[in-house]
């Protein structure tokens, strides 16, 4: 039976029915029912009523539905784990790694609903603040609609609804169409843990269609992560409600002459092709110092060759399939495209259906889009650099900003990195790809606006309200 969508207080089917795919076998791996038109705009209407039951829950009760949920997730830790392996076929190691970082988002969420708080200040600083006292407070602001893309799905729908769900708002889930079978079970279980079921919407549908939820004046807040291209239209079609964007990135790691090597190729490797390379923060320019390039590169190619590329459900597994045979082959295209205007690859990949091996390019130039666009995919390119100056230039030589590495032993160098290299999150000896959940996480330039990482998001998930006592 296909899964239901949850809304109105209830789940539901409809008449259109969309299969989900094992990207690894193209087999048909579970099937959902889309939400209409009139679902949507019930979901909207409900999530509206929902926020005013849980704009008044305390926050120990808030934590509690947090904790509890943590509790149900651990409890079924292997049930999504297989989940998001078949319908993203992401390889069982990362799989189990992001429901660690899942389980830590919802526990964080459970201690951060404790602590949102205001402050008390002077308003006396000048003769008219006489006899005065301010308050401010962080109120809960509505409905957050929360748009999620297929490449972590259980982690990154936590990182909006754990926020959510901690500071009182009500929201709607809208995961992406290609992943939506763990969203069902997570939502089957923030139901369980006792969010107030109005409060709570999971609406399955293409995005387009989500899109007309995003201009609703009853919607407070849009978060979205997915494609620049789609969240910055969206932007623009918000109109005053709350934005947070979490979009993509090609991102680039520095190794300086001076670098812990072993370290450096060591996290420079699985940067690279995490999840397939399908990671917004993926190592993809992987700049290196001209002195020891070839070193680097004569250590990088067999550590790479040493990947298992194949079955995402076999535990061995390093590289499993791209979420879906066209994806692959525009990547495919893309280096192609590179070797044809010279390139070299010094580990050309091969590709069968959505499988793609990893490539390793040299002889790239900045405009070859393999460099300058998110190419998505187990890709890299070694760039080889001659001055610090020409390092921070090529850092900063792309649209985007999200995370960057650079692997040193030299202060004065990384203070230097943390102020000239345009990113949301500089990480020092290790690689872009690096993120616990409680850092402030989101990107400059087109990767993004405002921050995720649960406080973090509270803040962009609430409005300080002023209050006054004038005493006089
Ligand atoms: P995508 O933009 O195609 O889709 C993301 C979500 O947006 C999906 O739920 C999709 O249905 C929805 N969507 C698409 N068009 C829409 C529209 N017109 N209106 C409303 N919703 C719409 O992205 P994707 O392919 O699922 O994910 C990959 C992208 O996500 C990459 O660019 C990656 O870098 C980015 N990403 C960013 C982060 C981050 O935290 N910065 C994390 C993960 C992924």
């Amino acid at each position: 039976m296909p899964e239901k969508f949850f809304v109105g207080g209830e789940w539901r089917d409809s008449s259109e029915v969309l299969e989900v795919i094992f990207p690894y076998d193209n087999t048909v791996s579970g099937s959902i029912y889309l939400s209409t038109e009139d679902d949507i705009e019930d979901a909207i209407a409900s999530a509206h009523k929902g926020f005013q039951i849980t704009r008044k829950l305390p926050s120990y009760r808030r934590s509690e539905v947090l904790r509890t949920l943590h509790r149900l997730m651990q409890e079924n830790f292997n049930e999504l784990v297989d989940l998001m392996i078949i319908e993203s076929g992401k390889n069982r190691k990362t799989a189990v790694g992001e429901m660690t970082r899942a389980l830590q988002t919802i526990l964080i969420s459970s201690e951060e609903a404790k602590r949102i708080g205001g402050e008390v200040f002077s308003i006396d600083w000048t003769p008219a603040g006489e006899n005065k006292q301010g308050f401010t407070k962080r109120m809960p602001i509505g409905t957050v609609l929360c748009i999620t893309p297929f490449n972590y799905p259980v982690n990154l729908s936590c990182h909006k609804i754990g926020p959510a769900i901690a500071v009182g708002n009500s929201f709607i889930l809208k995961p992406a169409e290609k992943t939506p079978l763990s969203s069902v079970r997570l939502i089957e279980l923030v139901l369980e843990a006792g969010y107030p079921p109005e409060a709570v919407n999971l609406v399955q549908c293409f995005g387009e269609k989500a899109g007309k939820m995003v201009s609703d004046p009853r919607i407070a807040m849009l978060s979205f992560t997915g494609s620049a291209s789609v969240g910055w239209m969206l932007k623009n079609r918000a109109g005053q409600k709350k934005v947070a964007l979490e979009l993509g990135g090609n991102a680039g790691v520095v190794v300086h002459e001076d670098a812990d090597l072993d370290l450096a190729l060591k996290h420079t490797v699985s940067g690279s092709f995490a999840n397939a390379g399908q990671n917004c923060i993926s190592v993809q320019r992987l700049l290196i110092h001209r002195p020891i390039y070839e070193d680097f590169c004569d250590q990088f190619i067999p550590a790479v060759e040493a990947l298992v590329v194949g079955d995402p459900r076999d535990a061995a597994t390093d590289i499993g399939p791209m979420i879906r045979e066209a994806d692959a082959k525009r990547a495919e295209a893309w280096v192609n495209e590179a070797i044809g205007a010279g390139a070299h690859p010094l580990l050309p990949g091969k590709r069968e259906n959505a499988m793609f091996w990893p490539v390793v390019l040299t002889d790239t130039t900045s405009d070859m889009k393999v460099r300058c666009e998110e190419i998505f995919a187990p890709v890299v390119t070694l760039v080889p650099y001659e001055t610090w100056d020409d390092a921070v230039y090529l850092m900063n030589d792309t649209p985007y900003g999200l995370q960057a590495g650079l692997f040193t032993r030299d202060m004065k160098r990384i203070m230097d990195a943390w102020e000239r290299i345009e990113v949301g999150g500089l990480h020092v000896n290790n690689v872009s790809t690096f993120r616990v959940d409680h850092m402030p996480y989101g990107g400059v330039k087109s990767s993004g606006f405002g921050r995720e990482g649960v406080k973090y998001t509270i803040e962009e998930m609430t409005e300080i309200r002023l209050m006054v006592l004038h005493l006089d």
